[in-house]
């Protein structure tokens, strides 16, 4: 059998109760299938306590900590609770933040004061960012361009962040590139009628790619109506390859490497060393 691919998992969510009864085993079958880091992401403040005491457990689990546009009416002008948690050594980012028309779970108002607010407190801590955008393609890119504008020197000094699940087409793709954002490509470009999915997967450069679960969501199609995990990354990276025609190897090799780049992780925490 050939070894593993060494991936990196940017966006899980393995501290929510749908991993309550077997959170230990689907470490392990993470760390077997090959993925050698997870960013645990929070959304609101008992997720995030909850990512930073997994990520105190285990040294290739890391934690972002924030407040998902479904929680942002909850996000009171107030943000100490965030700010410490932000300060925990764990915690490599900040986020997931941004704005959600789909569901509209919080008014856009609320949306978008959670939303700058956390990126104020991100240019300020000089953490990279992990947007959530869904169905808000053109205020998500008024935002964060005005966002990127104000920050002139983060690019050199640290990423701006990544577009989790991205879900624009490859031109948007490609504008946030330029801004020095990376992109995240979850399990769904996996499915056969995921045509943007699948373009943008073929057309944005290595160099600006990572990969993602967002588990216990977006199962990818081999395993399409159970429960997502960590494991089943090996399927996305799988089918990128596929369609990039490029060899599956490269494809983890790079974006590996861009994980590390986006969230600051040294090479020695993904070592393939760990055990869960
Ligand atoms: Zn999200
Ligand atoms: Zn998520």
């Amino acid at each position: 059998m050939n070894a593993p691919l060494a991936l990196i998992d940017t966006h899980a969510h393995v501290q929510f109760d749908a991993y309550d009864k077997d959170r230990a085993e689907t470490l392990m079958r993470a760390h077997a299938a090959g993925v050698e880091a997870i960013v645990l992401v929070g959304t609101d403040p008992t997720s995030n306590s909850a990512a930073i005491a997994l990520a105190e457990r285990h040294d290739w689990l890391y934690a972002s900590v924030g407040i998902h546009p479904h929680d942002a009416a909850n996000f009171g002008p107030d943000h100490h609770a965030l700010r410490e948690q932000a300060a925990h050594p764990r915690v490599v980012a900040l986020g997931e933040m941004g704005l959600d028309y789909y569901r509209m779970l919080a008014p856009r108002p609320a949306q978008f004061a959670a939303f700058e607010a956390q990126l104020e407190l991100a240019a300020e801590l000089l953490l990279p960012v992990v947007i959530h955008a869904r169905q808000a393609a053109d205020d998500a890119l008024a935002v964060l361009t005005r966002w990127a504008a104000a920050s002139p020197d983060r690019t050199n000094a640290a990423p701006l962040g990544v577009l989790h699940c991205f879900e624009g087409d490859l031109d948007l793709a490609l504008r946030y590139v330029e801004m020095g954002f990376f992109i995240s490509i979850p399990g769904p470009v996996t499915y056969p009628n995921a045509a943007e999915r699948r373009a943008v997967a073929r057309g944005l450069p290595l160099e600006a790619m990572v990969v993602e679960t967002d588990c216990p969501y977006l199962t990818p199609q081999g395993h399409r109506g159970q429960r997502n995990e960590p494991a089943y990354l090996v399927e996305t990276v799988r089918e990128i390859a596929k369609l990039r025609n490029e060899p599956a190897e490269a494809i983890a090799a790079a974006t590996t490497a861009n994980a590390c780049r986006l969230f600051a992780l040294s090479p020695a925490d993904t070592a393939g060393k760990r055990a869960p």
